[in-house]
C-alpha cells in the first residue's frame, strides 16, 4: 500500500488548545492514525492562538509569506513542533488572536479564512505533497474551496484530494461572507447549493470536498432530513456518493476505571461489585444518605438546547414521587435551562442535586458512582458522555439519534442483551417511559450488571475509527486516480 500524504486542518486540538468535542477529536485521530500499520504521513495544522503556549511545545519558526487581502498584505509566520510523533504546523497572523471563537462573527470570519488560505502554502513551504487535505467544520472548510479553485496553480497541490468532516452541521460560518469577499474567495455561483449557502463556509466545503464524513453513521442519514439538516438537507441528498460516517473514538487511557486517579476505588469489569464504594463516596459528597440501594441517575452535560436537559427536567419533574430514584445534574451554560435544573432540586430536595459548573473531577465520580446516564439529546453528532458512562459502568438512558443510537444497543427484555435503554422522539412521555423501564430492569441486579458488563466491553478505541479513516482515505485516492 502506498504511503500517504495527509495534512489534516482545524481550529483546536488537544493538549494545545481545547475548547470543545472538536478539540478532542483533532488531538487524538492524527496520533491514532500515525500508530496504524501502514501509518500515512500525516502533518497537522492549526492556528497559533495567544494561548497557546509557544514555550511549552516548543515552537520552532520555519516561514514567513504573506496572504492578499482586500486592504493589505497579511503576514502569516508558520512554526513547528511534534507531538506524539506527528509534525504540527502553527500558523500564526494578525487575524488569529487570543479567543479559539469569539462572538464577533465577522473576526472570527477574518480569523479562520486567513487560517484556511495560509494552510494551503504550507506544502509548498515544506516542498512536500499531500495526497489529501483533510479539514475539519467551517473554521478550516473553505481550504478546500479554495483548493478547488486554484489547484492547478500550484504543483504541491495538484493531485491534493480532500475530505471534509463534519462534527456539527448547524455551524455553517454564518457572518463570514463579507471576510470570505475581503479575502477574494468568491461565492459558488455555479454550484447547486442553495443560494443563501453559496458564500458560506461550510456549504462551499461540501460544495467542493471529493469526500463528506460525519461523526456517525447515524448522523450521516440525519443530516438528510428537514429536522437535522440545517436547511442543507435537499442539497446534501444529491451528494450521498460523497457522504459517510465514522464514529469518534474515546481516549482509553485518560478514560480507565481501573485507572482513574480521581476515584476512591478503581474497577473493571470482573470487579463491578467494588463499583459501590464509588457510588457510596459521590452519595455522602452531595449530601445524600447513603441508601445504596436507590438508583442515582446522571446528567452530565452542556445546558445547551441541543442537550435536552430541559426535556429531562419535566421528565424527572413527572416521575416524581411515582418511583425510588435520586439524581445529580452536573452542567453550565444556558441561564434558563440552568435555572431549570436548580428549581427541580429545590422541588425535589430529598432525590436531587444541581451543581451548576464545569467540574472534570465531580464528572469522573459521577461516570463511576452514579447507576445510569441521562442523555436527552435533541441531536447528538457522536457524543462521548454515552461511550465514558459505558467504559464506567454507568448505563446511558438516551435518545436514539445520532452516534448515540450507533454506539448503544438498546436493551431487550427477551434475551438481555443489550448496554443502555434508547428511546425515539424527543418528547416527554418517551423519556419518562424509558427511565420507568431503565428503573424496573435496575431492581434486578443480575440483569443490570450483564448491561454494565456488555457495555464495558465494547470497543471505542480511536485505534477503531482511524482504520476507518484510513480505509476512507484510499477510497479517496482510488477515485481520485478514477477520475484523471
Ligand atoms: P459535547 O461535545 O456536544 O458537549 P459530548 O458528549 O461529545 O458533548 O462531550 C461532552 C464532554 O464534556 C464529556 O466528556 C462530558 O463528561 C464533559 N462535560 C460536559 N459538561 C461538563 C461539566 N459541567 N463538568 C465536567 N465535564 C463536563
Amino acid at each position: 500500500m502506498k504511503k500517504l500524504n495527509v495534512l489534516f486542518a482545524a481550529s483546536e486540538a488537544a493538549p494545545f488548545v481545547k475548547v470543545g468535542g472538536l478539540g478532542d477529536v483533532a488531538g487524538s485521530l492524527p496520533r491514532a492514525l500515525s500508530r496504524l500499520e501502514h501509518a500515512p504521513d500525516i502533518r497537522m495544522v492549526l492556528p497559533l492562538h495567544q494561548s497557546i503556549d509557544r514555550e511549552k511545545y516548543s515552537l520552532k519558526p520555519v516561514a514567513v509569506f504573506t496572504i492578499a487581502h482586500a486592504y493589505q498584505q497579511i503576514q502569516a509566520e508558520v512554526f513547528e513542533t511534534e507531538f506524539a510523533g506527528v509534525p504540527v504546523y502553527f500558523i500564526a497572523g494578525e487575524p488569529i488572536g487570543e479567543a479559539v471563537y469569539s462572538s464577533d462573527e465577522y473576526l472570527d470570519g477574518l480569523k479562520y479564512i486567513f487560517f484556511s488560505l495560509a494552510l494551503l502554502e504550507l506544502p509548498r513551504v515544506l516542498k512536500w505533497h499531500p495526497d489529501i487535505l483533510h479539514v475539519n467544520d467551517w473554521h478550516t472548510a473553505a481550504a478546500i474551496y479554495s483548493l478547488s479553485l486554484h489547484r492547478g496553480r500550484d504543483p504541491y497541490l495538484k493531485d491534493t484530494a480532500s475530505l471534509l468532516t463534519i462534527h456539527n452541521l448547524p455551524y455553517l460560518g454564518v457572518g463570514t461572507e463579507k471576510a470570505l469577499e475581503e479575502f477574494g474567495v468568491p461565492p459558488a455561483y455555479n454550484s447547486d447549493l442553495p443560494d443563501w449557502a453559496k458564500q458560506m463556509p461550510l456549504p462551499l466545503g461540501l460544495h467542493a470536498a471529493d469526500k463528506i464524513n460525519l461523526v456517525s453513521p447515524g448522523y450521516a442519514e440525519e443530516v438528510l432530513t428537514p429536522e437535522f439538516g440545517s436547511g442543507l438537507d435537499g442539497y446534501l441528498e444529491t451528494q450521498t456518493q460523497k457522504l459517510t460516517g465514522i464514529i469518534n473514538g474515546l481516549d482509553l487511557e485518560n478514560w480507565n476505571p481501573e485507572q482513574d486517579q480521581e476515584l476512591v476505588q478503581n474497577f473493571n469489569r470482573a470487579s463491578l461489585g467494588k463499583r459501590n464504594k464509588n457510588k457510596k463516596h459521590l452519595l455522602t459528597t452531595l449530601d445524600f444518605s447513603d441508601e445504596i440501594e436507590t438508583p442515582l441517575i446522571g446528567i452530565i452535560s452542556r445546558m445547551d438546547y441541543q442537550k435536552g436537559i430541559d426535556v429531562a427536567v419535566e421528565a424527572l419533574t413527572e416521575l416524581g414521587e411515582k418511583r425510588d430514584w435520586r439524581a445529580v445534574i452536573l452542567g453550565t451554560g444556558s441561564p434558563e435551562i440552568e435555572d431549570q435544573a436548580r428549581a427541580l432540586a429545590r422541588r425535589f430536595p430529598q432525590r436531587v442535586r444541581t451543581l451548576i459548573r464545569f467540574d472534570a473531577i465531580l464528572a469522573r465520580r459521577i461516570y463511576a458512582g452514579a447507576d445510569m446516564i441521562l442523555i436527552p439529546s435533541r441531536y447528538e453528532p457522536c457524543g462521548l458522555t454515552q461511550m465514558i458512562g459505558m467504559r464506567y459502568g454507568c448505563v446511558p438512558v438516551a435518545r436514539a439519534v445520532g452516534g448515540l443510537k450507533d454506539t448503544i444497543e438498546d436493551y431487550n427484555p427477551r434475551n438481555g442483551q443489550g448496554t443502555g435503554f434508547l428511546y425515539q422522539e424527543n418528547n416527554l412521555q418517551e423519556l419518562v417511559y424509558a427511565l420507568e423501564g431503565a428503573l424496573d430492569v435496575y431492581r434486578d441486579q443480575r440483569h443490570w450488571l450483564g448491561i454494565q458488563q456488555a457495555g464495558m466491553k465494547q470497543d471505542f478505541s480511536w485505534r477503531r475509527s482511524a482504520v476507518q479513516y484510513l480505509a476512507l482515505y484510499h477510497d479517496l485516492i482510488n477515485a481520485r486516480i478514477k477520475k484523471l
